[in-house]
């Protein structure tokens, strides 16, 4: 699920578990899911379930909170391995797709490396000075 998604939730608003599910564009069995791993739930035992805006955007901002790491200046994260690696070739520096430049004059540039576990690509977002 996009992080950004989040931010639709209304706090003040009840869903039930399958209008949350197309709000944030999972599955009704993803949110299904979330209620035994501490979503909570104002009516138990009826159907369908209702759910607090308010609970849901906590829960899944701790859901997310946790899943942070903190990177080294030489590590990148690998999203295979769900871990932060360091790059066991030459970093390589591709051009901006997007072309992305900062308020500041500063531009987005992307690194590439190849994580030395699973040998899948990698990528960091890197502000470079001009
Ligand atoms: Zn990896």
């Amino acid at each position: 699920m996009k992080t950004r998604n989040i931010y639709k939730i209304r706090s003040n608003r009840t869903y039930s578990t399958k209008d949350l599910a197309s709000l944030l564009d999972v599955h009704v069995r993803t949110v299904q899911t979330w209620i035994p791993k501490g979503l909570k739930v104002l009516n138990t035992g009826s159907s369908p379930l209702y759910l607090k805006g308010e609970d849901v955007k906590e829960f899944l901002y701790k859901r997310n909170q946790n899943k942070k790491c903190k990177l080294k200046k030489s590590e990148m994260y690998c999203v295979s391995c769900k871990a932060p690696r360091v790059p066991d070739t030459n970093l390589r520096v591709e051009p901006n797709p997007t072309g992305i430049t900062y308020a500041d004059g500063n531009k987005l540039i992307i690194l590439k490396g190849v994580c030395p576990i699973c040998g899948s690509t990698m990528n960091k977002f890197k502000k470079e000075k001009v």
